[in-house]
């Protein structure tokens, strides 16, 4: 792999000082514990359970397409348990167009409208492995770039005490929204902003984890991360035009350690707001 000397720094002070404001629309997902849609959707939960795993038409409320796929994620080599389970535990198909329902088990990326795609389980898994990197028990504080539909961000609230994820799309972060507001997942805040800024309020982080590769890591996500903390990224390559490989990025007492591992396709990263 090739060493960064350094990072463009992508933050002035000026724009530091203004973060806050760039993410004012800061918000809870689950800010109302008990909102109105909530009983509802218990009750098609306890309907399915009635009638048999497929009510919904589709087969996909049955853990078995979830238990599924876990076999087929163990089988290409992600073994930490905690990440199996979070992907066991999270409806992935109900972050998808219902034309899109019978996919959702299956290993790909899925479109979810302005032009962005949900990652294939395979990445998911891999990217949330390498994130927590073998350690026991949840992690501390995490922040997302690229909330996107919503689904990774439901997995990662599994998997660390607090997760922080932000979308620069205001039509992808409603629809996340939308989506997980049936989970009520009280540890996901889901923020509108520029995620390039990162999010100072919930800095430091044990883990930062991108949903979208640009051409370096911006120096904000490095200086948002704790020391100790791990950083996982899509990063265009200096190869082929626009190839893309996996970042990971330890920040350690002794500097910042990078290494490149295997390629993936992820959508860019872009800065400012839509
Ligand atoms: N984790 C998502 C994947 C969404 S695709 C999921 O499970 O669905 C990546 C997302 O990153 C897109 O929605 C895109 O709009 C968003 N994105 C790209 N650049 C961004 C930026 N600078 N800040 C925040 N989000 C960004």
């Amino acid at each position: 792999m090739k060493q960064r000397p350094s990072f463009p720094a992508k933050l002035d002070d000026t724009l530091a000082k203004n973060r806050p404001n760039t993410v004012g629309t800061t918000t809870a997902a689950p800010s109302k514990p008990s909102a109105p849609v909530a009983p509802a959707a218990t009750a098609v939960r306890l309907k399915a359970a009635a009638q048999g795993p497929v009510s919904q038409g589709h087969g996909m409320e049955s853990s078995a397409v979830r238990t599924r796929m876990v076999q087929k994620l163990a089988a290409q080599g992600i073994s930490d348990t905690l990440v199996l389970g979070a992907m066991g535990a999270i409806e992935r198909h109900r972050f998808v167009d219902s034309a899109l329902i019978n996919q959702a088990y299956e290993d790909t990326s899925l479109p979810i409208g302005l032009g962005q795609t949900i990652s294939k389980p395979g990445v998911v898994s891999r990217m949330l492995e390498l994130m927590r990197n073998g350690q026991g028990g949840k992690l501390g504080r995490v922040l997302e770039i690229g909330t996107g539909c919503g689904y990774q961000a439901a997995v990662l609230s599994l998997l660390a005490t607090e997760v922080y994820s932000i979308e620069r799309l205001r039509g992808l972060h409603d629809k996340a929204r939308e989506n997980l507001r049936h989970l009520r997942l009280a540890n996901l805040h889901l923020l509108f902003g520029d995620g390039m800024e990162g999010y100072a309020k919930g800095a430091p982080y044990a883990a930062i984890i991108a949903a979208a590769g640009g051409e370096a890591v911006p120096q904000a996500w490095v200086d948002q991360l704790a020391m100790g903390g791990r950083l996982v990224a899509p990063v265009i390559t200096a190869g082929a035009a626009g190839a893309q490989a996996l970042l990971v990025l330890d920040k350690t007492p002794q500097g910042v350690r990078q290494t490149i591992l295997e390629a993936v396709h992820f959508v860019p990263l872009k800065s400012g707001v839509a």
